[in-house]
């Protein structure tokens, strides 16, 4: 790996490789660090039209269109009594996209390659030094039991390591979690669901519960997305009954009309259902030295 670069960007996900393409289509010299080797797992599948802008900006656009992901014209929501939906199509941005992440991800990783990024899977940023405040090299480490490590020396940094938030977490520690969003998300997969015949193509459905609700998104593999998402202390009093994450999924979806007609006829993918808390939260900075 190069010593140096003008831009280290740590993270491959949408972030990362959307501002590496942007700053290397500008003539920087941009390195990008990424922890797995793509493609590689990650939930976020229900895309908003605005990303199409974006797309067109980073010039990735083409690419996606036509790689065959789930065109997306907007959302159906029951909840509760009322119900009704969101119509993309009258919107300037018309339509979006549902996507497998690890296809999408890798798609623009690639893109982001092929407009100039040096990109180096694989390989983890274990450590940042700083010259007072302004962070100036970061340490990586890759292969089977740290076999090549290494330092990296850059201008500026963009971390783009989502959840992990290496400058967030691990240096400004300026992440705080907010009362009104502290949800837990169960969600698995499921084969040969329907589709909503009076819904705009494509769109996601929610469905209110009685204790949150439910995401169905349908992806161009032929399966659907079915997440419950409800509040963490429901969770903790579900578990404290000593209900696993099926019976709480069950549960919830036995309530769930619109998610429930749409399963009917459709078989849960087997493997883990997944399960993710603390998700939501701000940085009280987002931008600083370096
Ligand atoms: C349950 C749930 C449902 C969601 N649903 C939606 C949805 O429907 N639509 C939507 O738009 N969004 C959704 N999101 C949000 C979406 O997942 C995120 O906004 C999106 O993935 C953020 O992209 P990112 O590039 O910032 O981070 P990520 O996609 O998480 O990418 C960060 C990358 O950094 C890498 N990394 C981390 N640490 C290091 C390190 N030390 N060194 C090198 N690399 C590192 C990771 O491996 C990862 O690939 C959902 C989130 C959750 C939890």
């Amino acid at each position: 790996m190069n010593s140096t670069t003008q831009v280290l960007v740590v993270g491959g996900g949408p972030a990362g490789s959307t501002t590496a393409t942007l700053l290397a289509r500008e003539g920087f010299d941009v390195t990008l660090i990424e922890k797995e080797v793509f493609p590689r797992y990650h939930i976020g599948e229900s895309l908003l039209p605005s990303c199409l802008e974006i797309l067109d900006l980073i010039g990735a656009r083409e690419k996606v269109e036509a790689y065959g992901f789930q065109r997306k014209d907007g959302g159906y929501f029951a909840w509760g009594n009322e119900s009704w939906e969101l119509d993309f199509t009258k919107l300037r941005h018309p339509y979006s996209f549902q996507v497998v992440r690890a296809e999408f991800d890798q798609l623009l990783l690639e893109h982001a390659k092929s407009q100039g990024v040096k990109v180096y899977e694989g390989t983890e940023i274990r450590g940042l030094t700083f010259d007072g405040e302004r962070p100036c090299s970061a340490i990586w480490a890759q292969g089977p039991g740290d076999t090549n490590t290494g330092e990296i020396s850059f201008d500026t940094l963009v971390d783009a390591s989502g959840r992990a938030g290496i400058m967030g977490m691990r240096y400004l520690k300026n992440r705080h979690y907010h009362d009104a969003f502290q949800n837990v998300a169960i969600w698995g997969y499921w084969q040969g669901a329907g589709r909503m015949s009076f819904a705009p193509d494509g769109a996601i459905a929610v469905g209110s519960v009685p204790d949150g609700w439910f995401w169905g998104i349908p992806l161009h593999n032929d399966t659907m997305s079915v997440g419950l998402v409800l509040h963490k202390t429901t969770f903790k009093e579900k578990r404290q009954q000593g209900k696993s994450l099926e019976q709480i999924y069950y549960e919830a979806m036995d309530e769930c009309p619109l998610i429930l007609d749409l399963l009917k006829n459709a078989t849960f993918v087997p493997g883990q259902m997944k399960v993710e808390q603390d998700y939501s939260y701000m940085s009280d900075e987002i931008s600083g030295p370096g």
